[in-house]
């Protein structure tokens, strides 16, 4: 009997179904994970903490971090510590992640809208300078997909109109602009380690200011409010957003590989601007003096009616991509007014590709084949 056919399974494109992201759980981690089990420092305390804390803060340029449960309570405690409240608004773009905007709603502040750059993805500086008015108390740049805001106008925004700075680079770990690390140019910045994210503790996240009272601040609210001279004395309303010392001892062995993380991702964006050039479609390229950490890497189709066909002409071929987040003031709790014509072109054509560390050449040339393929 022949067996002239061969298996589906063994036909290179059908091989393994290749994810959007994967988390690259090399070196130390198993090591410093059963140190704490063997230990039995599992919660809040223990050694692991304060060493993420101090290596996260030198890697990313700041003074001073404080680890949290997530990039999400990362956000709300820099809001909170900030004194933003009731009454305030504060300038975020619309196309960002729903976590950005939920904070500062749930400080009672009112989240004003702006549009996005189309080349760069980020928040517009000019939109933004127009949004300000007397009730404007903070501005919040996202450093979306991996790249950084145009930090000098919106820090001269600031400047003129004396507005706090708010960083969400949850999405910009290893990001700079001229030079400098993202999350150093407001008054204060976070950080997400969710398992997609460029390093990860599986859930967790930081917060960074170089204002040491901000700093003291974000302490004692994400630790109960306790008093520092009185046990169990809490003189304010506060939280638990604590990071473990197990989060810690994962982020301490993801920040030793941090910057081969890094390399490997700067190396897959460039394989796919190559391998994608020429087609009806752009690749989230950096503009200007930047780093682009390509958190994600991106397409943005030129024609809308384009994107879901060929996401499903992806899917079958068993590579997943994502939609980019629908422009936040779209969804029913966040509500807002105004027309945002750029983001929500954005988000009607863009397109996350796979964008893990590990991911190899040859993977990336059957993405690259199979996108290639749908315009064919
Ligand atoms: C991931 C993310 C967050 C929230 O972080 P979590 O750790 O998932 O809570 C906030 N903002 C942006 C832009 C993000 O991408």
């Amino acid at each position: 009997m022949k067996s002239a056919v061969l298996p589906e399974i063994f036909d290179e494109a059908k091989i393994g179904r290749t994810p959007v992201y994967q988390p690259y759980l090399v070196g130390n981690v198993s090591r410093y994970v059963n140190d704490c089990l063997d230990s039995g420092w599992i919660s809040s305390r223990g050694e692991f903490v304060p060493k993420f804390e101090t290596g996260f803060a030198e890697f990313v340029g700041a003074n001073e971090a404080t680890s949290v449960a997530n990039g999400t309570v990362a956000l709300h405690l820099a809001l909170e510590a900030l004194g933003i409240g009731s009454g305030d608004e504060v300038i975020v773009p619309t196309l960002t992640y729903v976590a950005t905007v939920n904070t500062i709603l749930q400080t009672g502040a009112k989240p004003v809208f702006v549009d996005s750059l189309a080349d760069t993805l980020q928040m517009d500086p000019l939109a933004t300078e127009q949004a300000v008015n007397p009730r404007t108390k903070a501005i919040m740049a996202v450093h979306l997909y991996g790249h950084p805001c145009d930090m000098a106008s919106i820090v001269a925004i600031c400047r003129r109109h004396d507005l706090l700075l708010i960083e969400d680079c949850a999405e910009a770990f290893g990001s700079q602009w001229n030079g400098q690390h993202v999350g150093n140019f407001g008054d204060a910045a976070t950080y997400s380690f969710f398992g997609n994210k460029t390093i990860t503790t599986g859930e967790g996240g930081m917060v960074v200011t170089r204002d040491p009272e901000i700093m003291r601040r974000c302490r004692r609210l994400k630790n109960q409010g306790v008093s520092s001279t009185r046990e169990y004395w809490h003189d304010i309303l506060a939280y638990n957003y604590r990071m473990t010392n197990i989060q810690a001892a994962i982020g301490l062995a993801q920040l030793e590989v941090a910057s081969e993380i890094l390399a490997l991702k700067a190396q897959v964006a460039e394989a796919y601007r190559v391998g994608l050039a020429g087609l009806p479609l752009r690749t989230h390229d950096p503009v200007g003096s930047v780093t682009h950490s390509h958190w994600m890497c991106s397409v943005i189709v030129d024609r809308c009616q384009d994107r879901d066909p060929l996401r499903a002409h992806l899917a079958d071929q068993e590579i997943e991509t994502r939609p980019f987040f629908p422009p936040t003031h779209t969804l029913p709790h966040c509500r807002g007014e105004g027309e945002f014509p750029v983001a929500a072109g954005l988000s009607a054509r863009g397109i996350n590709l796979p964008s893990y560390p590990g991911l190899g050449q040859g993977q990336i040339n059957r993405i690259c084949a199979a996108i290639r393929s749908f315009w064919r």
